[in-house]
């Protein structure tokens, strides 16, 4: 069987359900990254990330002594090219939930329709596979509070490594043809943080708990904004699937296990759960996600006034509110931002700037390099009030500042000229 498996966010070999039943299935394999239509908008951190993230995974492959090309134009004359070269059996593709990965997929399931090959689309980014829900998901809780309570009442189900034995098959053969009309996947020199690549994204999971035990004080550190262990900094491996939920809870498990469970340690569970959430909810809403008038259409009584200028200042972080700008600044320099900090700029360029929300998570999606359609769009959404919790929430700047960077040391790390 000649197979063709498509990665999008599903950038790792182990754990990764298509990669096991490519496998399987096929004694011929080509292996291509489709970007995604975010791919384009992505800024230097976030791409550069990207980029890395899927230099590492064709590394990986070339150890397997497979390759790794790039589907750069997704439409049929371009698949129907790549069948002249490969005549390919059967697609392996990750079930997608945004709108644009959504209507990639549907192009690739209606070319196989037409040329009559088996398209395979599974799910796995979720801590929690829409088939594994105790609920059908178009009848998901609205609010969080009751998706987590009813979620939490039943296990997790297992990794594909606990199921089974490790595949004795080895990875199906590369195609001699297909360089000739596919481009390469891009390449990057890996950056030390960020964690990029399979390994350094283990060994970041590997230090937050078992060498450090920061997992232990997670809850009481996770507002921190100076120190790099004051949460686990596994977001980005989490966006591109370097990591899966599911490997991330087990490895919590194994820790309560060795070392005991604590409020910390099951906090980290219950943020993964909010990423689930703000995937199913997606799922569940659509593209009303992106709609300014939000899910439900309420008016939250915050009146907008769009003025470009002022929205750049903000993306600049020259607002001459330190605690905002300081964060704003650490984006840019870095593509990072605390989960405090993101609250706090959201809430600041809605309410004191009385921008547009989504111009905000716009801008997120062009630098976070963690950036997560569902996780961005879901905050955004319901910190505006126009989500799951129509209150929406308003933080006092300067007080947060009080709180969370007592000294100044943030501000003074960030905007080094006006402290
Ligand atoms: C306006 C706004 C935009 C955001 N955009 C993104 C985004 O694009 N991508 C993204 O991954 N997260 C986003 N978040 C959520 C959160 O800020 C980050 O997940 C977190 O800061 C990442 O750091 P960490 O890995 O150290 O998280 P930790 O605190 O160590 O948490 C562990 C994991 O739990 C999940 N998680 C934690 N908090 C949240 C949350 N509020 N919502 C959803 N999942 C959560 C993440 O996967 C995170 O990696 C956003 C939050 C806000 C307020």
């Amino acid at each position: 069987m000649k197979g063709l498996l498509i990665f999008s966010n599903d950038l790792r070999l182990e754990n990764n359900v298509l990669v096991a039943r490519a496998v399987s299935d096929c004694e011929e394999l080509l292996c291509l990254w489709l970007p995604s239509p975010s791919y384009q908008r992505a800024q230097s951190y976030r791409k550069c990330f990207i980029d890395c993230s899927v230099g590492s995974l064709k590394k990986n492959l070339e150890e397997l002594k497979q390759d790794l090309y790039c589907l750069k134009s997704l439409d049929s004359e371009s698949l129907r090219k790549v069948r002249t070269h490969y005549p390919f059996q059967k697609v392996y593709f990750q079930n997608q939930v945004a709108s644009e990965e959504v209507t990639q997929q549907m192009i690739l399931q209606k070319f196989c329709a037409e040329v009559g090959v088996d398209f395979v689309a599974l799910d796995q980014q979720y801590l929690v596979n829409p088939s594994e829900l105790p609920f059908p998901r178009e009848k998901m809780p609205f609010t969080f509070t009751e998706f987590r309570k009813k979620v939490e009442q039943q296990e997790v189900a297992p990794l594909l490594s606990q199921l089974r034995a490790q595949s004795e098959k080895p990875f199906p053969k590369k195609p001699l043809t297909p360089s000739r009309i596919l481009e390469p996947a891009p390449g990057g020199q890996a950056p030390q943080i960020f964690y990029p690549s399979r390994d350094q994204a283990l060994q970041r999971l590997k230090q937050y708990l078992w060498e450090n035990h920061r997992i232990r004080t997670y809850k009481e550190t996770r507002n921190g904004l100076l120190d790099w262990d004051d949460s686990s900094k596994i977001s980005s491996a989490l966006s591109q699937g370097i990591l899966s939920p599911k490997e991330i809870y087990f490895e919590i498990k194994s820790y309560e296990k060795a070392h005991g469970s604590n409020e910390s340690t099951y906090w980290l569970i219950f943020e993964l759960l909010w990423r689930d959430y703000f995937k199913h909810f997606h799922w569940r809403y659509g593209n009303k996600i992106f709609r300014r008038e939000g899910v439900l259409g309420f008016d939250h009584g915050v009146k907008e006034l769009p003025n470009e200028e002022t929205f750049m200042k903000w993306c600049r972080g020259e607002t001459g509110d330190d605690f905002v700008d300081a964060h704003m600044v650490e984006l840019n320099q870095t593509g990072w931002m605390s989960n405090r900090g993101r609250q706090n700029v959201a809430s600041y360029l809605v309410h004191q700037l009385k921008q547009p929300w989504t111009w905000g998570a716009q801008y997120f999606e062009e630098v976070l390099v963690d950036y997560d359609v569902s996780s961005n769009w879901g905050n955004w959404l319901y910190l505006s009030g126009r989500g799951s919790d129509p209150r929406a929430r308003e933080f006092n700047t300067r007080r947060q500042a009080e709180m969370y960077d007592p000294s100044g040391e943030y501000q003074k790390k960030w905007l080094p000229l006006k402290r």
